[in-house]
């Protein structure tokens, strides 16, 4: 008889089935509906964006590579067990490995999985196709992480005078423009952050040897003078080596626009806040003249800056072919002076300030507010 074969049947479409045909239940056909031959599981790995190594069971895989297809295989090969679980004999291979939806720090590999096999060894083999997404989250890696946080610690430090230190800002900033753009491949070249504190302004770089470049760049066009500090912050715990922080003072010219010093013989107007190429612009009140002065001059420590009581100013009562005649606006007392001792144009009416060095008068240019 073989009444005792006819009672199987395919449980899902009532197929007479064999013995060794049926599966769970089920034909072949059915089977392949409900069952799969291996599935895939979906997974993120955090990957470095700066040098590719790929985290695997809490450690970082460093590789050779800077192609991310060849990071996708990699990262296959060692999760392999992981993302595809197979059900019977199956023999796996990966496929075309696509990149889509780019997010902000995301990107996700799709990468096609072919199974060859069958789910149970009297059954015929076949082959089945599935897509998996690699999602691939780009990060630092503890190394790369830690040769950001040693860089973070250059700092420029801008002290003087508010107004000086917001000038000066603008011209470390057009520095730091110009050479980090020429640097763009560099990872530690940027600013990471700009902070205003007590004593002025504090500008932080991710590169040390960018900071050092800018801060003699500012002594040489600023006159700045630079102060150098380097203290331990703290120890690298892989290389047990000291991370330091490197400090750059940027000490600006305690003079401004309108201040008169006395150097040697030499009475100077300055002319601008901050001097430019090295050299301060200064108009000389006993020669007559501007002047454009190295730096080096104005840090002697016998700068005298004139005090604003000793300055006296006058009203422009007439001017003459030869004369010129000046009201004292304290006393108002009146007097005469050569029109050739005055080295720049007055206007009856105006205002004009003055000081008086050995007993003769001298008067002061007009500054103006912005150039
Ligand atoms: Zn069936
Ligand atoms: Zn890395």
């Amino acid at each position: 008889m073989s009444s005792n074969r006819k009672k199987l049947f395919c449980i899902e479409c009532g197929r007479p089935l064999d013995k060794n045909e049926i599966i769970n239940g089920l034909c072949i056909e059915c089977y392949r509906k409900f069952y799969s031959l291996f599935d895939v599981n979906d997974i993120k790995v955090d990957v470095c964006r700066k040098c590719l190594a790929f985290k695997h069971r809490d450690k970082w895989v460093r590789v050779k590579t800077y192609e991310l297809k060849d990071v996708v295989q990699q990262i296959l090969q060692i999760k392999a067990s992981y993302i595809v679980e197979k059900h019977g004999k199956v023999e796996i291979s990966f496929g075309s490995i696509n990149f889509e939806k780019r997010e902000k720090d995301t990107i996700t590999a799709v990468i096609e999985v072919v199974g060859v096999g069958k789910p149970s060894p009297n059954l015929p083999v076949y082959e089945e196709r599935k897509n998996l997404k690699l999602h691939l989250h780009f990060t630092a890696c503890q190394k790369c992480a830690q040769i950001t946080r040693e860089h973070f610690k250059a700092i420029i430090q801008l002290r003087g005078e508010p107004e000086k230190v917001d000038k000066a800002l603008n011209t470390t900033l057009q520095l730091a423009e110009s050479i980090l753009s020429k640097r763009e491949k560099d990872n530690e070249a940027f600013i990471t952050k700009i902070k205003k504190t007590r004593g002025g302004i504090d500008i932080y770089f991710g590169s040390n040897r960018i900071a050092r470049m800018i801060a003699y760049k500012l002594r040489d066009d600023l006159g700045a003078k630079i102060v150098e500090t380097r203290k331990i912050v703290s120890k690298d715990r892989q290389t047990s080596k000291n991370v330091y922080q490197q400090t750059f003072s940027v000490r600006l010219l305690p003079f401004k626009k309108g201040d008169l010093l006395q150097i040697d013989e030499h009475v100077l107007l300055v002319l601008d806040d901050l001097p430019s190429r090295g050299k301060l612009k200064v108009f000389n009140v006993i020669l007559g003249k501007e002047e454009k002065l190295p730096i080096k001059i104005f840090w002697r420590e016998d700068v005298k800056n004139i005090i604003k009581e000793k300055i006296e100013r006058f009203m422009v009562i007439s001017v003459s072919k030869k004369h010129v005649t000046l009201m004292n606006l304290q006393n108002y007392s009146s007097l005469e002076i050569d029109k050739d001792d005055i080295p720049f144009e007055v206007t009856e009416g105006e205002e004009i300030e003055a000081i008086k060095l050995k007993g003769k008068l001298y008067l002061l240019p007009k500054i103006m507010e912005k150039e």
